[in-house]
């Protein structure tokens, strides 16, 4: 029988992958659709972490463009993911699948504090825990959180979870002739400024020679194939960890 390539990983799902296509809220059956996925892998004995975006219903530089103290707009975004877990948790409960929600922010009657010891703990009993809250502080992302944590808790991938197939050099949706980068470097990434997360996160990966992979989570049992290491989306690494050996 085939065996996962990733005994540890990290997902990361944007805010905007739980709204399906109402472009914002949560979308119940957008959300069992992940979770159904999300069982799939686990029943094969991965650990896996998820952190959660809030987008689908607040960004802080939304907010403070239109003139509101940066810090509070970031720290009502970081409630936004909390809201967007609590989601995806009930949806996995359902399922049958065991989750544990962790707080960056401390909210005891909603979800346990963030505590790495704990996490890797429930991981390790075959629970899947969902990264809630951020990194806890304001002028950061989800993706840093995604970078930080799976350093952290020591994942071997990012599962970086969107609306298109991979990294293109230009928007698919625009430009006919777009191409598709199937291996990147974090610093072509960054260099070509393709968007994909931001320069925090990157360096983060980059430092701690995390791989990347991101794909279309639209496509049912995608998250499966990329911990299998079927060659799907784009996989970005390092100069040392940039080979798609799969
Ligand atoms: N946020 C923050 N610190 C963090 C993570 C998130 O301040 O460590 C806030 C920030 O305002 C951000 C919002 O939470 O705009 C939602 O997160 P993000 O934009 O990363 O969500 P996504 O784009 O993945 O849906």
């Amino acid at each position: 029988m085939v065996s996962p390539k990733y005994s540890r990983i990290v997902l990361k799902l944007s805010g905007e992958a739980l709204a399906g296509s109402l472009g914002f809220g949560i979308d119940p059956d957008v959300v069992n659709a992940i979770a159904r996925q999300i069982k799939d892998v686990v029943a094969h004995g991965v650990e896996m972490a998820i952190v959660v975006g809030g987008g689908n219903i607040w960004r802080g530089v939304a907010g403070s463009a239109k003139g509101m103290d940066r810090a509070t707009a970031d720290y009502m975004g970081m409630l936004a993911t909390i809201m967007n877990s609590l989601a995806l948790h009930d949806a996995l409960q359902k399922h049958g699948v065991n989750t544990r929600t962790q707080t960056a922010i401390e909210m005891k009657e909603v979800a346990e504090p963030y505590i790495r010891r704990r996490a890797i703990r429930h991981m390790e009993k075959g629970r899947v825990v969902i990264f809630a809250g951020g990194t806890g502080n304001p002028y950061f992302s989800t993706d840093t959180t995604a970078a930080l944590r799976a350093a952290e808790i020591e994942a071997q991938v990012i599962l970086m979870a969107k609306r298109v197939d991979g990294v293109y050099d230009s928007d698919p949706m625009i430009n006919p002739d777009a191409k598709k980068f199937e291996v990147l470097t974090y610093i072509e990434m960054l260099n070509r400024g393709l968007g994909i997360m931001d320069s925090t996160a990157a360096s983060l990966c980059m430092d701690n020679k995390i791989p990347l992979i991101v794909f279309d989570l639209n496509v049912d049992g995608n998250i499966k194939r990329a911990v299998f290491g079927e060659k799907i989306g784009t996989y970005i690494g390092g100069e040392s960890f940039g080979q798609r050996d799969n």
